[in-house]
């Protein structure tokens, strides 16, 4: 089973942190090491943990969650909480002599975190947000196949969408349209569908709201699926009866901006890099400013994991990593035009994964 694997990996980094234990609070995380998914409602209500020890594997939750998690955590010793995970663990870290414990504090709140390390004060307590998150940037190969498969329904729901669109319709209509889709072929969707017309497109993140689509003006549908657990991502931007001059020229920009970047990204450069590929291409065409946001984001188990491409992250792009690419232009009141692909990216390039479909030739 591929969580061994990741598992004796994730062992190895405790292990030379000198760790007899770590709390792996992330639900991606969670997922990612024991195949058991389930959402936290959000940071003051976390659905469970891992506790990987020198030699075992153990799943602590609560008994809401105690069937399911019988079910999918294959070879982890589910120990249900009754009076808080914080009993159980005086007992867990009792039995295994835990005197160093890692603890991803990213997920949890800090009143939590607090109250945990504060009920075990002989404990030493260090900080591992970011192991997890480093090996899930690179996918192996069944990792990979998910993504494609999620983004070949995700596909196939835009085709589907793409037929009805008509003048006069609302944006919400459309991305109700867009979530029945992803419902029925998928397990819904990957994050809350962006559906932006005429000025409303360009706030990169807007929600769809009751306005109207009219002729010529740019819609932006950025939608994703997630399916058996993976993620995916993807941006077009229609023009109903085709874009007037100045929107043409922008469009042109960004799938220039965008090929550039797909051509020139490869295993072995830096992120910052990456992202500039496209913004030195937008800022040499005067529109650096309306560029507002960074080239992309890995993708997998969340929708935005690492690697961040943006100008701040140094690190290196590696074989394997799965990222968007994602320019855009953005005109204040006036509207915006964003592409975005899903690549895999290899020694000598990247694997484009997303169909050539949907872009305007002019
Ligand atoms: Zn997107
Ligand atoms: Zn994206």
């Amino acid at each position: 089973m591929m969580s061994e694997k990741r598992i004796k990996r994730l062992r190895r980094s405790l292990l030379a942190r000198g760790l007899d234990g770590a709390l792996i609070f992330g639900p991606e995380n969670r997922f990612y090491f024991s195949g058991f998914w389930a959402e936290d409602l959000g940071c003051t209500e976390s659905s469970g943990c891992l506790l990987i020890t020198r030699d075992e594997n153990f799943l602590l939750t609560d008994g809401r969650y105690e069937e399911q998690a019988r079910r999918e955590a294959k070879g982890f010793n589910v120990q249900i909480y009754k009076r808080g995970l914080k009993g159980l663990l005086k007992r867990l870290f009792g039995e295994l002599e835990i005197k160093r414990c890692g603890l991803e504090g990213n997920y949890i709140s800090y009143f939590r975190a607090k109250s945990i390390k504060g009920a075990f004060p002989k404990i030493k307590w260090v900080e591992l947000s970011g192991i997890s998150e480093r090996m899930r940037s690179v996918k192996d190969k069944e990792e990979i196949e998910r993504i494609r498969a999620s983004q070949r329904v995700n596909e196939e729901v835009f085709e589907e969408v793409l037929s009805k669109i008509r003048v006069g319709m609302s944006e919400k209509e459309l991305s109700f349209m867009i979530l029945k889709g992803l419902m029925e072929r998928a397990d819904g969707p990957s994050f809350p569908t962006i559906v932006a017309s005429g000025p409303n497109s360009s706030l990169p993140h807007a929600v769809p709201t009751d306005r109207r689509i009219r002729k010529h003006e740019p819609v932006i549908i950025d939608m994703g699926a997630r399916l058996h657990g993976y993620c995916s991502d993807m941006t077009r931007t229609v023009f109903l009866e085709g874009p007037d001059k100045e929107f043409k020229k922008i469009y042109e920009i960004v799938k220039d901006a965008q090929k550039r970047a797909k051509e020139m990204i490869r295993a072995g450069i830096t992120a910052r890099k990456a992202d500039s590929f496209s913004r030195d291409y937008i800022t040499e065409k005067g529109l650096g400013k309306y560029f507002m946001h960074s080239l992309g984001h890995g993708v997998g188990i969340a929708i935005h994991e690492a690697p961040a491409l943006s100008k701040r992250n140094r690190k290196k792009l590696k074989a394997g990593m799965v990222i968007t690419i994602e320019p855009g232009i953005y005109l204040p009141g006036k509207g915006g035009v964003r592409l975005e692909d899903m690549a895999v990216v290899k020694e000598d390039g990247v694997e484009v994964i997303t169909s050539k479909k949907w872009f305007y030739e002019f």
